[in-house]
């Protein structure tokens, strides 16, 4: 973990994604496109803009920043959106694809009643037939597949875990038995 009272040194330094690190959470941030910061802001916060251009996308799930372009010293936080932001909800709905309406809700119960989860292929196929907005519709700006297939198999993951816990025998009755 990093040290939160470091200063930091590093901020606008792009990393290998050309985003620039979140002074906040000192992660490394994804650019997005100029459209997506404009389409997702709320009317308040978008007159309120410098600029919209060269921002980048924290991603911490923990961490309040959504966008940020440190050589101008502006923020967005996540209540400046008019969207959920997925990778920062744990409660419902916590938003996986934003073109097609799936949630982690959806996939968790699915794969708990299935053992898996058809977003990935459902999603594709209606990408393929109509086009996605991720652009326009997704915080990240970038296509919501890479993030569905990890929740996927992530919910998977869990999902066998729990099916293999073997309810614990208590032992304490023998160990804490007076020896006879
Ligand atoms: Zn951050």
């Amino acid at each position: 973990m990093t040290d939160p009272t470091e200063q930091p040194c590093s901020c606008c330094h792009p990393d290998a994604a050309g985003g620039q690190i979140c002074r906040v959470c000192r992660n490394p941030g994804t650019l997005v496109p100029a459209i997506t910061v404009e389409s997702l802001v709320t009317p308040d916060r978008r007159i309120r803009l410098v600029s919209s251009d060269g921002f980048s996308a924290c991603r911490t799930p923990n961490c309040q920043v959504t966008y940020f372009a440190n050589e101008r010293n502006e923020y967005i936080d996540k209540a400046d959106l008019a969207v959920r932001i997925g990778v920062k909800e744990t409660d419902d709905p916590a938003p996986l694809c934003y073109c097609f309406g799936w949630t982690k809700r959806m996939v968790d119960d699915e794969v708990a009643r299935t053992g898996t989860s058809s977003a990935v292929c459902e999603i594709t196929d209606r990408m393929r037939a109509t086009g996605c907005a991720c652009e326009v519709t997704n915080p990240s700006g970038r296509c919501c597949l890479p993030d569905v297939q990890a929740y996927v198999a992530h919910a998977a993951e869990r999902a066998a875990m729990t099916n293999s816990l073997v309810p614990s025998t208590p032992d304490e009755h023998q160990t804490l038995r007076p020896r006879s």
